[in-house]
């Protein structure tokens, strides 16, 4: 609609403009025609004879070879000069005085003319100028200008709308191949692509941010499917043993004693599976996107004392020394019971991935912007190929299980989802046969007054 106000209107426009400026033209080309005949006459050398106004005009009429009719009155209206040519050019006289020039435009037996009429003065006399000229050729060309518009115009038309259907439906092909391949993409088929088109415009940024986030989600539900499979088999391990123990036991009469191992055995293996759902509720609690951190005034210094405290025993049993380097009255934000369940975990780890006789060492102190505490030992450590893998759920480096020491491989990634829940980071340095150390940076920013402080030491 508006591509057809549009034609239309230039068309119109463009008749309207060429159809003025032919008009103003011939009306030039006739006034300079009259000034020419009034300088002519009037320049008339007047040596010798006067030379009559007709003879005059003859010899103009000869000399610029004009299809114009030039015709003289004098001021009664009776012809002096008419210069040869058509008689239906002759036009008479309008019902003016025309001491301006009068300009006209008449119809006569099928031509259009276009007329001057003036009263002018030649050889000293007054007399009516007629000029009349044929301008039939200008509506010729006008015509055949509007006959072509209208020709062309539909045709234009035609053609643009074509066009406008071709070039969108090109436009418009990537996004139904995105459309159809996207279809097809469930979970099953996540690790499908949408081809990314060549277009190097949005469509094709928008392609590949969709494909990032289909890589995204691929690992997410890989993730997701390995962590249900290993708790299954975590879990119906114990059962089948808490199954194959209990029904032993019972399989026929038992003394006292050996009802006592068996339920010593059972009792082992329900405290293992709480520990184990324990965790698993710390990370589900920790996935909730709103998880909502408590945040206090922490006496850091206080709880990291306090929690290595409760490992000396452990530490003991196995001929171990817990170094303590821990510099005084070190406050933080934080969450209270996650902060020391991360800290737990590193000493845990520390203690469990080092053999007896072996050091490890906590320590705490103020660095330029930050608070940093260290956990290292003198154990085991990790091999290099393992360490990107350590934080995530249920990795076990294969060596260094132990037959005696509980392990699910979920200890680090709650540890490393607390400290990011912190806005902290948590970096591990480690040598195998040398030890590792795990160091936790939180930032200065969320050291804080102590006036309301949260943290109580245990007893
Ligand atoms: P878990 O200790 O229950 O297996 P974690 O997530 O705490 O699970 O640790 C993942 C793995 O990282 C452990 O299986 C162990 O191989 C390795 N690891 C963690 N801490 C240490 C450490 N201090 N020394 C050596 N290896 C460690």
């Amino acid at each position: 609609m508006f591509t057809v106000a549009t034609m239309v209107g230039l068309g119109g426009f463009s008749f309207w403009y060429l159809d003025r400026a032919l008009a103003s033209s011939r009306r030039r080309t006739m006034e300079a025609r009259e000034d020419r005949l009034v300088e002519f006459v009037n320049a008339w050398p007047n040596s010798g004879s006067p030379v009559p106004l007709v003879r005059k005009l003859q010899q103009l009429t000869l000399a610029i070879a004009s299809t114009d009719i030039i015709q003289i009155y004098d001021l009664n209206g009776r012809i002096v000069y008419s210069s040869p040519g058509p008689s239906d050019l002759k036009v008479p006289w309008p019902n003016q005085d025309c001491t301006e020039r009068c300009y006209g435009l008449v119809r006569q037996n099928a031509h259009r003319i276009r007329t001057i009429n003036h009263v002018i003065t030649l050889d000293g006399q007054r007399y009516r100028l007629s000029l009349s000229g044929k301008i039939d050729e200008h509506f010729d060309v006008l015509n055949a200008i509007r006959n072509s518009y209208f020709l062309v115009c539909p045709l234009m038309l035609l053609l643009s709308v074509g066009g406008g259907f071709i070039v969108s439906g090109r436009a418009l092909e990537p996004i139904s191949r995105i459309n159809v391949e996207a279809q097809k993409i469930g979970i099953q088929e996540l690790q499908r692509r949408i081809p990314v088109p060549e277009t190097g415009d949005e469509l094709q940024t928008l392609t590949v941010t969709w494909n990032q986030l289909l890589e995204r989600l691929e690992i997410a539900v890989e993730r997701l499917t390995q962590f249900t499979s290993d708790i299954s088999h975590d879990l119906s391990t114990t059962i089948t043993v808490m199954m194959t123990t209990a029904g032993l036991a019972l399989s026929r009469d038992r003394s006292p004693e050996e009802y006592r191992i068996a339920l010593q055995n059972i009792n082992v293996e329900c405290e293992a599976t709480a520990e184990l759902l324990d965790t698993l509720l710390a990370i589900a609690r920790a996935d909730l996107v709103h998880q909502k951190i408590e945040w206090k005034a922490i006496n850091l210094t206080d709880l990291v004392i306090e929690v290595s405290q409760q490992f000396q025993p452990r530490a003991i049993v196995k001929g171990q020394t817990i170094t303590l380097q821990v510099e005084d009255e070190i406050w933080t934000n934080g969450d209270l019971s996650l902060l020391r369940r991360m800290t737990s975990i590193l000493l845990d780890n520390a203690i469990k991935y080092t053999p007896e006789s072996g050091i490890v060492t906590v320590s705490l102190a103020r660095r330029q912007n930050s608070l940093e505490l260290r956990v290292s030992d003198t154990g085991i450590g990790i091999p290099e190929h393992a360490i990107p893998r350590i934080f995530d759920r249920f990795y076990r480096v294969e060596e260094s299980r132990t037959e005696n020491e509980e392990s699910n491989g979920l200890g680090l990634a709650i540890a490393k989802w607390v400290v990011e829940a912190h806005r902290s980071t948590i970096d591990v340095v480690s040598k195998p046969g040398q030890g590792s150390t795990f160091t936790v940076s939180i930032p200065q920013v969320a050291q804080t007054e102590h006036t309301d402080a949260a943290y109580a030491p245990l007893s």
